[in-house]
């Protein structure tokens, strides 16, 4: 079996396409290629052969390019059974619990509803490498727009018992903004000021501050953290029940 390697498109005016080769054959996966063109160019310069689309919910800036990248390249599309009606050309229907297998990698699907209801994430357990579209990204979280803030609260704390090295490839740079965001429920937040002055580092190079880590995200992110003390108190919940935390930071970045 050979190293899962990720390539990182980013399109549009912050979204990011994933490209993961899985095989010796050059066999490659792309997560949530809206924007077909430059897929094709990716895969061109890397010489890459687009076997799979892995889509993680139906919004356009994720499923955009599945009909045209299905009729050049002929892949299979895999997507969320609860959203199947909305994802252009899908061939394969996923949920919670189910696994595929990629040139011997197993790749796990994990429901993560919130954002939109049928949204999943695929865990490369081996690579360690998580895509999970719009549910957590660098120091946020996607907006609530279909599920409850309750669901979505259940499915980060999924994400969040992934390994501590798990590589966190949302599909957004989302994290100046996050970061502004996250000071102001924590300021006192020592871990969160020092990778506040990282990415301020990596925007000013125009460099991805994507994908982070897991263990870190749990000590900066706020919306990985409606259970623990610190946030609570920082908000004035100390000891309230961590739904309802999550709730009100997450109601909290909806005004912001
Ligand atoms: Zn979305
Ligand atoms: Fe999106």
């Amino acid at each position: 079996m050979s190293a899962l390697d990720i390539h990182q498109i980013p399109v549009f005016s912050d979204n990011y396409i994933y490209l993961a080769k899985y095989d010796d054959n050059n066999n490659c996966v792309a997560v949530d290629p809206a924007d077909p063109s430059a897929t094709l160019a990716a895969l061109d310069e890397l010489g890459w052969n687009l076997t799979h689309i892995l889509n993680t919910h139906h919004h356009p800036d994720h499923t955009g390019g599945n009909t045209t990248l299905k009729e050049a390249k002929g892949c299979t599309i895999v997507g969320s059974v609860g959203e199947a009606a909305n994802t252009p050309g899908i061939d394969v229907e996923v949920q919670d619990g189910d696994a595929l297998t990629l040139g011997g990698h197993k790749v796990k699907i994990i429901g993560t509803p919130g954002h939109t209801s049928g949204h999943i994430s695929f865990w490369f357990e081996d690579a360690l490498a998580l895509f999970c579209g719009d549910t957590l990204f660098s120091m946020g979280c996607g907006r609530v727009f279909e599920g409850t803030p309750a669901q979505m609260w259940d499915s980060l704390k999924k994400l969040r018992e992934l390994p501590d090295d798990t590589k966190i490839c949302c599909a957004h740079e989302y994290t100046e903004a996050n970061v502004a965001f996250s000071l102001s429920i924590e300021p006192d937040n020592a871990d969160l000021k020092k990778r506040a002055d990282e990415v301020a580092a990596l925007r000013a190079e125009g460099k991805p501050t994507v994908p982070s880590r897991m263990g870190e995200e749990k000590k900066v992110n706020p919306f990985l953290r409606g259970d623990v003390a610190e946030t609570q108190a920082a908000i004035g919940m100390a000891g309230q029940d961590a739904t309802a935390v999550f709730t009100e930071i997450r109601h909290r970045k909806d005004v912001f």
